[in-house]
């Protein structure tokens, strides 16, 4: 399993960028990762065909945490940080797909 060499959390172009181990670089908008929000609100937000919420609080990383060799955990802007993105759910985290 790839771990990331490299996180970077860029605010003011609101995009994340990890580099993983072997190499491989990754960067996905802000907005793409709250949409694809992990914890149970969100996700049972999208069960019911709720759209993802954008504006410019929810579509912004604050902050990150590095969960032991779990996973990220992303801080938004609306101070929305329930979501742990566990490693291998962002590496096959396509960056353009909505
Ligand atoms: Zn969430």
């Amino acid at each position: 399993m790839d771990y990331p060499a490299e996180i970077s959390n860029d605010r003011a172009g609101r995009l994340l960028t990890i580099v993983w181990q072997d190499g491989v670089r990754q960067q996905w908008p802000h907005a793409q990762l709250r949409a694809h929000c992990k914890c149970t609100q969100c996700q049972s937000q999208r069960l019911l065909g709720a759209k993802p919420l954008r504006s410019q609080e929810t579509s912004r990383v604050d902050n990150l945490r590095v969960i032991g060799n779990y996973g990220l955990q992303l801080v938004f802007g609306d101070r929305h940080e329930r979501g742990i993105y566990p490693w291998p759910y962002l590496r096959a985290l396509p960056a353009d797909a909505q």
